[in-house]
């Protein structure tokens, strides 16, 4: 599953819309393995930052196997599988891997190119500094934290990197087309803007009417469906509120 748009690297957690479209999978998918609350504590990534419009961000899931609901659709709580400080014990239970291409409008050719450019300008630029080589590219703080999860400041001069310069300007190209993320958990049901789970849709008849409860007219969020973001969850509040409003008065 992906989406694209801005995405916002708050302390510990990805948000922003694109993640709202991901997380309620992701929450459904954490709860299958009932792994979500146990990994939560450890969860500590970057300072606030901010991509640039039109960042992607799919999920990629692993050793599916068992069955249950979720409830929540929010933020996700997410490691940076490439973080020097990570938290082994997160970062071995890879359920769920949320990965951010940060520049998706670049085609397969445009980005081979700009590789090329880079790394030619690298080798031939002796001031060049490790936030240098991304001058033009990504956000400064998203550049920085790159950098910086490689163990590299980012005033170090490129040509000081001696042997390991190309493999680290080669990573460093990577991650901006695959920052990779441990999802460890959501927001939680008190920052959720959306919540699955809920009386299930087989259970209310057309006028919104449980048919297990006569009298009970049931709308929005207390009824498992939620949508994308771009008003529809508010749209359907409204229709089935107003649908079992006019059925209880009739
Ligand atoms: C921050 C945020 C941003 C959102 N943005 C969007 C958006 O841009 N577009 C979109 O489509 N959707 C958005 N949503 C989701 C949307 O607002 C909800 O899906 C929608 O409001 C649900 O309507 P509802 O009437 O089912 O529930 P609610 O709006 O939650 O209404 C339930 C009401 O019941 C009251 N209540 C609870 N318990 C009791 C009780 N025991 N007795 C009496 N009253 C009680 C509550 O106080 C509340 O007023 C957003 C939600 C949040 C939180």
């Amino acid at each position: 599953m992906s989406a694209s748009g801005e995405i916002q690297f708050a302390d510990g957690a990805l948000s922003g819309i694109p993640v709202f479209q991901v997380s309620g999978a992701a929450a459904q998918i954490l709860q299958m393995h009932k792994c979500g609350d146990r990994q939560q504590s450890g969860a500590k990534t970057c300072a606030q930052m901010q991509s640039r419009p039109g960042a992607n961000i799919s999920l990629k899931k692993n050793h599916l196997n068992r069955k249950n609901y979720s409830r929540t659709k929010n933020s996700a709580i997410a490691q940076d599988q490439n973080a020097q400080n990570q938290n082994p014990a997160i970062a071995g239970n890879s359920y769920l891997t949320a990965e951010i291409d940060c520049l998706p409008e670049f085609s397969e050719e445009m980005w081979q190119n700009e590789c090329r450019v880079r790394l030619s300008r690298a080798e031939t630029d002796a001031s060049m500094t490790a936030a240098g080589f991304f001058e033009g590219l990504v956000h400064p703080a998203i550049a920085s934290y790159i950098i910086r999860s490689e163990g590299i400041a980012d005033e170090k001069k490129l040509a000081n990197l001696r042997e390991r310069r190309e493999e680290i300007l080669q990573r460093f190209m990577y991650r901006l087309r695959h920052l990779q993320w441990t999802v460890t958990g959501t927001g939680g049901f008190e920052r959720a803007q959306v919540t699955r789970g809920g009386v299930s849709l087989a259970e209310v008849d057309c006028r919104m009417e449980s048919k297990l409860q006569k009298g009970l007219f049931l709308a929005g969020e207390l009824l498992d469906q939620d949508g994308l973001c771009g008003g529809y969850n508010l749209t359907w509040a409204m229709c089935t509120g107003m649908i079992a409003g006019r059925s209880a008065a009739q």
